[in-house]
């Protein structure tokens, strides 16, 4: 059972790893991760980056 409350990045399997939004890469244990979380239609919505550059690239985006 996975316990939602666990820091990210720990007991991650890649097949779980969330994908950088950016460059798509699998996300396991970096410790470069971003995550940004906005509210959207009354649920949150999660966006993972494998990097601050990526982030910075996807703000550039929107
Ligand atoms: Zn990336």
């Amino acid at each position: 059972m996975v316990d939602p409350t666990s820091d990210l990045g720990e007991d991650v399997d890649e097949a779980d790893a969330p994908s950088c939004a950016s460059c798509g890469s699998k996300i396991v244990q970096s410790p470069t991760h971003r995550v940004v979380t906005w509210i959207e239609d009354g649920s949150v919505q999660t966006r993972h980056f494998c990097s601050e550059e990526c982030k910075a690239e996807a703000d550039d985006a929107w």
